[in-house]
């Protein structure tokens, strides 16, 4: 039966912005809902080992992902699996739409929906998912250290990740479908002297390969997009740098977007193009993605929507 739900602040998107959002805006008393989407726990409950969480020296992303939730209850946040389908910014109260037929008003609105990196879409690049296929150089490339590593990906993303990866890497092959790169030519002159770290031009992804027990990559196999000559390669990791897809599809044609998407906020703070709607975490952050930073946007996006509110009465 469909059911209208009134509330102070709506956050829609359960990651790390979303539950620390929630954290704040319960212990500011403003009773917020929080809607979990079709990824409860968000991206991080795709992963397994999260080392550079403040005060867990190392956590399983869904472990970590529960406590949040947990955390957000237990100060009195009521937590709904539901997925928003509409959100209607044009007037306050804003009104959002659930899949379950439940409509939402809501005097502030937190954004925390998060973004996906993008991946080829291969079966072994799925199979070998947090098992040496990695789409994080920051959050994975410790796990690599003094081993082969493979990089798939010609843009930014790419080279950033490359270069970062030298830092634990024997070395690094940069595997691009093309014959040259399309990142900045600063970062392009940074890979080309770097010497752990060699261009393989002209090729693509065929397939990651590995060892069944324990899961893990042992190599690539690689085309030659000319010839077709398929050319296997070592390496422990292999790290899609192909780029990540913000998940604005409620809000691109409403709210101001930049970068490929990402949600435009007022600098120092994460008041959006509409008052009273704030983004938080990898829906807006085009370059750190990073569990703490969103978090750390969740908790300024509560404290904004708080002042926001406080000043309407
Ligand atoms: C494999 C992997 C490993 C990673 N490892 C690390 C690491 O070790 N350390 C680290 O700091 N970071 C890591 N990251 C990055 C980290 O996961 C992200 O930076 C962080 O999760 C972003 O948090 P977020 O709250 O912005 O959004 P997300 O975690 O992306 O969550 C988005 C949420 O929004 C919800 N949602 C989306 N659309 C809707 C809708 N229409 N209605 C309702 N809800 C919706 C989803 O269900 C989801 O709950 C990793 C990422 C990946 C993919």
């Amino acid at each position: 039966m469909s059911e209208t739900r009134k509330t102070k602040v709506l956050i829609i998107g359960s990651g790390p912005a979303g539950y620390t959002a929630a954290v704040y805006a319960s212990r500011a008393m403003l009773e917020p809902i929080l809607v979990q989407g079709m990824e409860p726990g968000g991206q991080l409950t795709t992963t397994t080992e999260v080392e550079n969480w403040p005060g867990e020296t190392e956590i399983q992303g869904p472990d970590l992902m529960v406590k949040m939730e947990a955390h957000a209850k237990a100060v009195g946040t009521e937590v709904i699996s539901d997925l928003i389908t509409d959100l209607d910014l044009s007037e306050r109260p804003f009104t959002a739409t659930g899949d379950s037929g439940t409509t939402y008003k809501a005097d502030a609105v937190i954004l925390a929906t998060g973004a996906r990196a993008k991946w080829l879409g291969l079966d072994s690049e799925e199979k070998f998912k947090g098992f040496g296929v990695s789409a994080c150089a920051t959050c994975d490339g410790f796990f690599y250290r003094g081993q082969e590593i493979i990089v798939i990906g010609g843009g930014n993303t790419a080279v950033e990740e490359a270069l970062f990866l030298t830092n634990f890497a024997s070395k690094v092959t940069l595997v691009h479908r093309r014959d040259e790169l399309r990142a900045e030519k600063i970062l392009i002159d940074r890979l080309m002297k770097n010497e752990k770290i060699e261009p393989l031009w002209d090729h693509v992804l065929e397939e990651v390969v590995g060892d069944e027990d324990p899961l893990g990559v042992t190599g690539v196999r690689v085309k030659h997009v000319k010839t077709g000559e398929i050319t296997e390669i070592p390496a422990k990791g292999v790290f899609i740098a192909i780029g990540h897809a913000p998940a604005n599809e409620l809000v691109k044609d409403t709210l101001e977007t930049h970068m490929g998407g990402y949600v435009v906020t007022q600098p120092d703070s994460t008041a959006t193009s509409i008052p009273g709607v704030f983004a938080a975490g990898d829906l807006t952050d085009h370059k750190y993605r990073q569990a703490v930073t969103s978090a750390g946007m969740g908790c300024m996006a509560a404290l904004e929507a708080e002042h926001f509110l406080a000043e309407q009465e």
